[in-house]
């Protein structure tokens, strides 16, 4: 039986207790108001008998997103009520209703480049993070990212937002992929929780060819050209785990239908029935082979040998494919 009695946690109870006493010192005979403030002041006594994020029914340990979702949370998910059940169920379909509608659209023609992707969340949303932005003010080109937030899950979708907002934002305003890359980490290391942290690769590729391409973290970009395929490793560390980060960039040129091919580990660790995982080294091999197909194809190729692989073993995380080509 693990309890929580973490500082960020009751910073949180506190500041609510705050509030709700601001709030009812204004309206004293506000009934709900009065019923929450009860409820964090149980909530801080339990923090204090250390029996905090233990759930009511089975004892286990309250799942930490949850509390860090909803710090008054008593229950654990095998304990919810029925229609606490039906509210939660109903929350993340709407959650990834919301997470599917920040996908770029596909398959995707910019600057000279075809894109296309596939994105498949372990369970009703996902902690990957793709992107396709294509940029016309400061350095031009398409702007591609694909990233994995740490944890599963609500809180490692609702981190997947935000890193789609701040791209967004960030790109909108032209900057050098390394600067991008170094505002990123300091804005994820100021808002988010400790322990929350995100592996991304972020590039451009242009109208003339030239990528640039920086990865916080991330498994290695393999970039197919002149008949084989070379692997980009990490630039950096992943984002929002040390607020000093220095991004450095990989550059080169592509010729008419060379690729580039990113994935996250959902991907190369896909493992089979005997748990056997797949491995970034038969991946290359696979996409070496298969490098003349146009994205599309590429990525169902890939799905179809990592499908033959698994034999029907339990997926075990999310996994994004997502492959450029320079085309006329
Ligand atoms: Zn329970």
């Amino acid at each position: 039986m693990a309890t929580i009695t973490d500082p960020f946690l009751q910073s949180q109870l506190e500041e609510r207790k705050r509030r709700l006493e601001d709030a009812l010192a204004a309206k004293p005979e506000n009934a709900s108001l009065s019923q929450l403030l009860q409820e964090v002041d149980s909530a801080l006594h339990r923090m204090e008998n250390g029996v905090y994020g233990v759930c009511e029914e089975c004892h286990d340990s309250i799942e930490k997103d949850r509390l860090l979702a909803d710090p008054l949370v008593r229950l654990c998910l095998d304990h919810l009520t029925a229609l606490q059940r039906r509210r939660l169920e109903e929350d993340l379909e709407l959650a990834a209703r919301v997470q599917q509608r920040l996908l770029p659209p596909r398959p995707l023609r910019s600057h000279g480049w075809r894109a296309h992707y596939h994105y498949e969340p372990l369970g009703v949303v996902s902690g990957d993070y793709c992107d396709l932005i294509a940029s016309d003010g400061g350095p031009e080109g398409l702007l591609f990212l694909l990233g994995d937030v740490s944890g599963k899950g609500v809180a490692a979708s609702l981190l997947m937002t935000h890193l789609h907002a701040m791209f967004r934002s960030l790109a909108s305003v032209g900057l050098p992929l390394g600067e991008m890359m170094g505002r990123a980490n300091r804005l994820l290391c100021e808002s988010t929780a400790a322990g929350q942290f995100a592996t991304l690769v972020c590039g451009r590729a242009t109208r003339s060819g030239e990528i640039e391409i920086s990865s916080a973290g991330h498994c290695p970009v393999l970039v197919l050209r002149d008949g084989e395929v070379a692997r980009y490793e990490s630039t950096g560390m992943p984002l929002g785990m040390f607020c000093d980060g220095d991004y450095p960039t990989h550059r080169a040129k592509l010729e008419l239908g060379d690729s580039l091919f990113l994935f996250t580990d959902g991907a190369s660790e896909v493992r089979d029935t005997l748990g056997g995982e797949y491995g970034v080294d038969r991946l290359a091999k696979l996409v070496g082979c298969q490098r003349t197909l146009a994205p599309e194809a590429l990525t169902a190729a890939c799905l179809k040998e990592l499908r033959d692989f698994s034999l029907g073993a339990p997926k075990a995380d999310d996994l994004t494919l997502l492959v450029l080509r320079r085309e006329d």
